[in-house]
């Protein structure tokens, strides 16, 4: 440690007047000044791989450090990178100072730079917001503690404070953590590159910005020169020496999860324990983290920055794999941001939940709901939902409703419900986020006007996936403390019933229906997967958040995509929004093939009924289809609708119109395709889907692009085209009892 001597200081603080010069003799309060809390905890994956060794003080790696165990070095460059006249001055520079409020005046800017080094402890102490009041204030106390603490008292304090990057916090702990050697033994080249880190852009991956921290490097050990710190031979092999980085700063692995963890440890939890085993998977996470990167490069031209994943063991709670962001060292998209832990409005993603209530108060799948338009609330307040695409689908079956994820029928049977209920048993399923009250969302709950985090949507699809128990998230496994003895990780609490068991399985063979969101997503869309799962997408307004979150029997994978600063995408959809990405992360966890069924409770029973009216067939229903309900829940009546002239008219009727014999139901008009060179080849593919209600039903039907007929299809009359870029009208063609009959046009975009 440099001897500095005190003489010019207090002569400076002298002049600045006796008005102050009573109240800088009282001390700064001794608890501001005491050593930061100590961590030591060894975190690992759920197989031992090591995600992050937090600073330990047995290993001596956040010792508070005196001057005897700081590199005289590390003081000389701080002085020469921070502040020159620090020996001298009394708190504040004057000459820095002046020069600041004259380029303020000239350039009409504040260049930062006035700041000392007593000055820089003050705010790190303090934690002032960047005020001008503040500011005299911090002044105030820069005077008061260099007259209260020597200059070789106040260097101590900054340099065991200062922030280094990746939680290592003082210089003790940034030289074992960045070079693996104590403070005492740093070499001025490793004392200037440590120097330059707590500004540095790139500080956060040194690994990776490896040019421009050795600039910043060279250029502190050129002004330890220039002041006479470093002799010219010194100077020449400080720069030639090359910057080796410990491998710890590479162990620094699932951080947003490790940071979750270690933010719910108590303090006793993080002095007393030595090693965590983590319930993360490594290696699943490193895949999904590289999945997250690909998709998002993908669609970056759709103004989409960022995206998080969450896998969710089911039967234990047990979280697999949490990537927060894409990446956590993007300070431009905030990439420190976890969000799966950011409220946000879930889109559609709580209508499963809105129908199982409903089931549970005596609604089956086959209950009709009108998809109309309508008003809910009361008359201040009324809103009048409209669906996805714009369009109403008359009375539908519940089991279409939620597979297509309609919002009217969604909103009315909240409405016939009351939003209370549904609000009060999304706080019993851990929605905390959710603070205000019942009647602040309204209806509108359902379509996702509170914001939640993704986190909470994950558990709540996790226990459907359960049979209705519902588990909070675990993220230990096993604990041992620093005395060798292993740490009893307290049992979870017993898993809380929020929805019967049968009631948890009919909302999960909705959502894993592919038929019944056919209308939605065509026939081969994301959510069909290659084994049973369930599935729900959501999109907020105005496509600022586009979520997937679905499961198998034993995984919940949560996707929510968008961007931090809330900007809305580029008609991002279900085919090119989280729903791909969630496909892929299912695809990592189960193997294709038959995969394990969802185990079906007792009580169930499966009746046939007619597809239009719900009721049991009447033999002048056109067709028959299996439904599944509760037993003691089955339709009485029998089907008295007139199906006669008119098909299906009830559920066709479209915003009103009657319903057109020959239609496109996918694509809609209007709808934008992305090519994408990451997706598998079979999101590639338009399936388109046709209507056919005219009688006698024609044999084929032509699909048309553009005018001219590129297919000639049978029953079921779908049509298989391979994407290519460029904008289409597309329309149907068929004869019917010898008349061309062809359906409104349809204008898509393909984009690549
Ligand atoms: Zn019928």
């Amino acid at each position: 440690m440099i001897r500095i001597r005190k003489r010019a200081g207090l002569a400076a603080a002298a002049a600045i007047g006796l008005a102050t010069a009573g109240s800088l003799a009282i001390p700064i309060p001794r608890i501001r000044l005491s050593p930061l809390p100590v961590l030591s905890l060894n975190l690992l994956d759920r197989d031992g791989r090591p995600l992050r060794e937090v600073l330990s003080d047995e290993g001596g790696r956040s010792r508070w450090v005196g001057s005897p165990d700081i590199a005289p070095d590390v003081v000389r460059a701080l002085i020469a990178a921070e502040d020159r006249r620090f020996p001298f001055h009394s708190g504040i520079d004057v000459f820095a100072l002046g020069r600041a409020v004259g380029q303020a005046l000239i350039g009409g800017k504040v260049v930062s730079g006035a700041s000392t080094i007593t000055q820089q402890l003050v705010r790190n102490i303090y934690h002032f917001p960047r005020t001008l009041p503040s500011k005299v204030v911090e002044a105030w106390l820069a005077l008061r503690m260099e007259v209260t603490l020597s200059k070789e008292e106040i260097l101590v304090q900054y340099l065991n404070r200062v922030a280094y990057g990746r939680q290592a916090y003082g210089i003790e702990a940034a030289a074992r953590f960045y070079f693996d050697k104590p403070a005492r033994d740093l070499s001025p080249s490793e004392a200037a590159y440590l120097t330059a880190l707590p500004r540095a852009p790139g500080r956060l991956r040194p690994e990776r910005d490896a040019a421009g921290l050795r600039r910043r490097r060279d250029a502190i050990l050129r002004r330890m020169a220039r002041l006479g710190f470093l002799s010219s031979d010194a100077l020449g092999r400080a720069l030639s020496e090359p910057v080796r980085i410990s491998k710890n700063v590479r162990d620094f692995r699932a951080p947003h999860f490790v940071e979750y963890l270690l933010a719910r440890l108590t303090p006793e939890e993080r002095e007393s324990l030595a090693e965590i085993r983590t319930t993360l998977d490594l290696i699943l996470q490193t895949k999904i983290e590289r999945l997250l990167d690909g998709h998002l490069r993908s669609l970056e031209k759709k103004n989409l920055s960022n995206g998080a994943v969450l896998v969710l063991e089911n039967a234990t709670g047990a979280v697999r794999a949490m990537v927060g962001s894409r990446d956590f060292f993007d300070e431009a998209h905030d990439g420190q941001v976890n969000g799966a832990l950011s409220l946000r409005q879930p889109g559609s993603t709580l209508k499963p939940l809105t129908y199982a209530l409903g089931l549970e108060k005596g609604m089956t799948a086959a209950t009709l709901i009108d998809d109309a338009p309508s008003e809910f609330g009361s008359l201040e307040a009324s809103f009048a939902p409209e669906n996805y695409d714009e369009r109403f689908h008359g009375p539908v079956r519940l089991r279409s409703a939620l597979a297509s994820s309609y919002n009217v029928p969604a909103v009315a049977v909240l409405d016939l419900l009351g939003p209370e209920l549904l609000f009060r048993r999304l706080r019993d399923m851990g929605f905390s986020s959710l603070q205000k009250e019942a009647s602040f969302y309204g209806v509108g709950l359902t379509l996702g006007n509170g914001e939640v985090t993704l986190l909470e949507l994950a558990r709540a699809y996790a226990a459907l996936a359960t049979g209705g128990l519902f588990r909070p998230e675990r993220l230990v496994e096993a604990a041992a403390r620093k005395d060798g003895r292993m740490q009893a990780v307290p049992d979870p609490p017993p898993p809380a019933r929020v929805f019967s068991s049968a009631v948890a399985y009919i909302v999960t063979d909705i959502l894993a229906d592919h038929d019944a969101r056919i209308p939605a997503f065509g026939y081969r869309g994301p959510l069909n997967l290659p084994f049973p799962a369930a599935a729900k997408t959501g999109t907020s307004k105005d496509f600022r958040d586009n979520w997937t979150i679905g499961y198998t029997p034993r995984f919940t994978v949560a996707v929510w995509m968008g961007n931090f600063d809330g900007a809305p995408m580029h008609n991002v959809s279900g085919i090119t929004g989280a729903g791909p990405l969630f496909r892929d992360v299912m695809l990592l966890l189960e193997e294709p093939g038959p995969g394990l069924p969802f185990p079906e409770p007792p009580g169930l029973v499966r009746v046939g009924i007619c597809p239009v009216s719900g009721d049991l067939p009447s033999p002048a229903c056109p067709a028959t289809i299996t439904e599944l309900f509760i037993d003691g829940t089955v339709p009485d009546d029998t089907c008295r609708h007139d199906h006669r002239g008119a098909p299906d008219s009830a559920s066709l009727r479209v915003a009103g119109r009657t319903s057109d014999p020959v239609r496109i139901i996918f694509p809609a008009d209007g709808d934008v395709f992305k090519i994408d060179p990451v997706l598998r080849p079979e999101y590639q593919t338009l399936r388109g889907q046709a209507r056919i209600d005219a009688r006698p039903m024609p044999k084929t039907v032509e699909w048309h692009i553009d005018g001219v007929r590129t297919a000639v299809v049978g029953p079921p009359f779908a049509w298989s085209w391979k994407l290519r870029p460029g904008s289409y009208t597309i329309h149907l063609r068929a004869i019917v009892e010898g008349k061309i009959v062809e359906s409104r046009r349809v204008k898509i975009r393909v984009l690549t």
